[in-house]
């Protein structure tokens, strides 16, 4: 694995000497509305400039870790599972050499080979999973990859599956997830006592970011009023001190093309820096 020359911010560190190793997935192949996330990972890059390293929510810096940030993966256009495939090998990769993935999307479907791969490891996978969306379509428009299935797809594989902030879905998949997941609709009250119940076991994070309201962060496909705050989110990053043993982050669904201001992928960044000072934790 080599790093790139554009980086996230100071993350800027040899692949041998990284505990943590940022990668991004251009794929929005399967966005049913408004696409442009493969653009997330590079503009996220261009604008981190924009940030500080040190965190005062976390009283840490990034430039205290070594964090390498390998770029954009050359995923086939066109070709979903093929791509798919390049995210899961790239992510086996990664665990082999015992780092810890932090992926940009991209759409949501991203977040299926990655989980795939990490179940290989750690066979009691749950999946802390933050989305205006419930993503637990068996298939949407024909397709059983897509990033209105991907939690679904996720679960089949085996993975424990708790979602958080969720406002939107067919009524079946709301029905289809009190079977099977733990779900919370429109907020993240419950995000604490799930963190208890969770104590050590292996968890990887997906974010949607779209769980945050559109006032927030226009710059996504799907967006979905009545979302929370970027401070919520904050809270549910620092309430994710409380797990022990986190294997792997997402952020996904930033589409900068669709927010010209800037805010949105500022959003992304602030996120992603908090996220990258937690895995490292
Ligand atoms: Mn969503
Ligand atoms: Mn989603």
């Amino acid at each position: 694995m080599k790093k790139v020359d554009l980086s996230f911010q100071s993350c800027i560190s040899e692949y041998q000497e990284s505990k943590v190793v940022i990668f991004s997935a251009p794929l929005d192949a399967t966005t049913s509305y408004r696409p442009g996330t493969r653009f997330a990972g590079n503009h996220i890059r261009i604008d981190s400039i924009g940030i500080e390293w040190y965190s005062p929510y976390f009283d840490k810096s990034l430039k205290d870790y070594h964090t390498c940030d390998i770029g954009d993966l050359v995923i086939p256009m066109g070709d979903v599972e093929g791509a798919l495939d390049v995210i899961y090998q790239t992510t086996k990769q990664l665990i082999k050499d015992k780092k810890i993935p932090m992926m940009i999307g991209g759409e949501h479907l991203v977040t299926y080979p990655v989980v795939k791969a990490l179940l290989e490891k750690h066979q009691d996978l749950h999946i802390i999973h933050l989305d205006a969306h419930t993503d637990l379509r068996d298939e949407f428009l024909g397709m059983k990859l897509s990033h209105a299935t991907v939690i679904r797809r996720c679960y089949e594989a085996g993975a424990k599956v708790f979602s958080f902030g969720i406002r939107s879905g067919d009524k079946d998949e709301f029905l289809w997830a009190k079977e099977h997941i733990y779900l919370r609709k429109f907020d993240l009250e419950t995000l604490e006592d799930i963190i208890l119940d969770i104590n050590d076991k292996p968890v990887y994070i997906t974010i949607d970011l779209d769980i945050l309201d559109p006032g927030v962060f226009p710059g996504t496909g799907t967006p979905e009023p009545g979302g929370i705050q970027y401070k919520e989110l904050l809270e549910a990053i620092d309430a994710f001190k409380g797990l022990n043993k986190i294997v792997g982050a997402d952020i996904v669904e930033l589409n900068p093309l669709l927010d010209p201001s800037g805010a949105s992928t500022m959003a992304a960044i602030k996120t992603l820096r908090e996220l990258i000072l937690l895995l490292h934790s």
